[in-house]
């Protein structure tokens, strides 16, 4: 195998010619203590940076077993290193070094969330990093003693600073591992214990801003479990952990407007995933099956049975398999809340800042008005009920706005200045005083979940010559062949290489599963199992380290929201 040293030569050979000549570096080398692959070269100094591999041998970086010895270990490891690799970049890479991207190396690292990315590898012999480098060019011509500086001289330093266990602040990494388990041995607890979600006492809930995920740091209200709700929940490092314990069934936070309502439930649609030490949400931690639902007027919609809520549309419109480009408030929380169901949601988590109003409530005096039989919606209150009871699905519900959700609750959550106190026998009195004289409307049963089968032709990524255009813009957008896809309103995606890796993952989908007969579920289910079994590069060949594994649900809400998708809906159900 040629050496850093061949790499040099070849450096000193092509330095000054067209960018073109780089592509000569493509290719494996020993670089001493690691292997280095150049896999990509970029085409040209303002394309998407090269692509990079290192891989070093167990025997040289010396982590002890006992950090990678549980799956769950391992993928917080990885995602440390991810993490140590960008420390380390950011300490070693000081300038740039010509234009366009020279002299970038970047990492996949992540903010808040721990996720599952293509960026670190980890086997019992080897450790792998993926990344980009941008090889340097003065306009169109190779900068050979520049690229060398990255290659033999940064590079190096990196790798060994990020790398070798020996030279990692090991409390740290240990700390980290111990954290991440912890967090998902809470997370795996809450089911046998009749809860649904989980916020741990000393949690920071808010954080900076809208648009900065860290915590917010001076004047933040430290959370604290009210005592009749306190649980403690053992974990495997850090021991019992107290905190409140969310039970199954309906769950309402009330409280006055700005007291923190909607801040606890963002923590809680953040409780599926892990987060790293020093967030603030460690210790909040809700069922991996929790799915926010929200309005998202203008959405396509297809062929889902949203008749549980809404019938007799005007004009005869069949809402067993409704199809719309363009859905209302309500169809679309409608919509979003059936197809959860279908591939598998156990715990709604619903905001009333972003929810259609006649899709939430419907009062005594508007049942006077307008009679039932002219009111093609059966609204939240009267089905939440029927979700729990029959499909065993919870709600969590921020209701500042109405009272009548008293009846169909178990539990009333009361933020009080950013405190929350269990106010549901309070709830119970008020509802003896003021009865709300509503008429149920919500039926015998909740209705039909109707799974669907997509056809294969509705998924084309090609885009005029190329076979296949994927693409992610930033968190909220794919671009799939000649369609993008809006995901502005999907909030539990946290991170643009979720995103990418749906884009990716549709496309394996409907090469593997889409076949008009498989169920939904089942298909994108076995899509990710097969992710989880043989890792990111079933998605591809271009060995990419910008890759984080989504969950089903978002996965779904994507193939739910292209424009092209067919479904067939599944024949035991048709008609229901
Ligand atoms: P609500 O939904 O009840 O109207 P929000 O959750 O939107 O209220 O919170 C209102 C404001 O209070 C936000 O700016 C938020 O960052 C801040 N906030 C929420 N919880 C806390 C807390 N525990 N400590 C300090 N500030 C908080
Ligand atoms: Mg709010």
């Amino acid at each position: 195998m040629p050496t850093l040293d061949d790499l040099r030569r070849t450096l000193g050979r092509i330095d000054g010619r067209g960018y073109k000549a780089y592509k000569d570096l493509e290719g494996s080398y020993q670089a001493g203590e690691f292997l280095l692959h150049v896999d990509h070269v970029q085409g040209d100094p303002f394309a998407a940076p090269s692509r990079i591999r290192v891989q070093v041998p167990q025997e040289r970086a010396q982590f002890p077993r006992g950090l990678f010895s549980t799956p769950v270990r391992r993928l917080a490891l990885r995602d440390y290193l991810a993490r140590a690799f960008a420390r380390a970049i950011e300490a070693v890479v000081r300038r740039r070094r010509g234009m366009g991207t020279s002299g970038l190396i970047a990492v996949d690292a992540g903010g808040q969330e721990v996720l599952d990315r293509s960026a670190v590898g980890m086997d019992p012999r080897m450790i792998e990093v993926r990344f980009v480098m941008g090889l340097p060019a003065a306009g169109r011509s190779v900068l050979g003693r520049e690229a060398e500086a990255m290659f033999c001289t940064e590079l190096p330093q990196i790798v060994r600073r990020a790398l070798f266990f020996a030279n990692l602040p090991a409390a740290e990494v240990e700390a980290f591992v111990d954290c991440v388990e912890d967090q998902e041995a809470l997370r795996a607890a809450l089911g046998e214990r009749g809860l649904v979600a989980f916020v741990g006492d000393g949690a920071i809930l808010p954080r900076r801003s809208g648009v900065d995920e860290r915590p917010l740091g001076q004047g933040a209200v430290a959370f604290e479990a009210p005592s009749s709700l306190a649980v403690e929940v053992p974990v495997p490092n850090r021991g019992r952990i107290r905190g409140m314990g969310i039970p199954q069934g309906v769950t309402l936070i009330v409280g006055g407007g700005f007291h923190g309502k909607s801040t606890l439930l963002r923590a809680l649609e953040r409780g599926v995933y892990a987060h790293v030490p020093g967030d603030g949400r460690e210790l909040v931690a809700a069922l991996p099956g929790a799915v926010k639902i929200r309005a998202e007027d203008g959405r396509e919609v297809t062929q889902v049975n949203i008749s549980p809520f809404i019938t007799h549309l005007p004009l005869g419109r069949d809402t067993a398999r409704f199809s719309t480009e363009n859905a209302s408030g309500s169809t679309s929380q409608a919509a979003n809340i059936m197809e959860a169901l279908e591939v598998g949601a156990s715990l709604l988590l619903i905001d009333e800042d972003t929810s259609a109003t006649n899709f939430m409530i419907r009062d005594r005096r508007m049942q006077a008005l307008v009679a039932k039989a002219k009111e093609p919606i059966t609204p939240f209150l009267d089905k939440v009920r029927q979700l729990f009871k029959e499909l065993g699905v919870s709600t969590i519900l921020v209701m500042g706005g109405s009272g009548d959700y008293f009846d169909v609750a178990d539990t009333v959550l009361m933020m009080d200045e950013y405190r929350p106190r269990d106010v549901t026998g309070e709830a119970r009195a008020v509802i003896r005083r003021y009865g709300s004289g509503r008429e149920p409307e919500g039926g015998e049963a909740f209705g039909a979940v109707t799974p669907r089968a997509p056809l294969p032709e509705g998924f084309d990524p090609s885009r005029g010559r190329r076979e296949a255009r994927i693409d992610a813009k930033g968190l909220q957008t794919i671009v799939f062949g000649t369609t993008a896809i809006d995901l502005s309103c999907v909030e539990q995606l946290v991170a643009p290489s979720q995103t990418r890796a749906i884009g990716e993952l549709i496309h394996y989908y409907a090469e593997h599963y889409a076949d008009g007969r498989r169920p939904l579920r089942e298909g994108l289910g076995q899509a990710l199992r097969d992710l989880d079994a043989r890792g990111f590069d079933v998605l591809g060949p271009g060995k990419r380290g910008d890759l984080a594994r989504p969950r089903i649900f978002e996965l779904a809400a994507a193939v739910n929201r292209l424009r092209t998708l067919q479904v067939r809906l599944s024949r035991r159900q048709d008609g229901a």
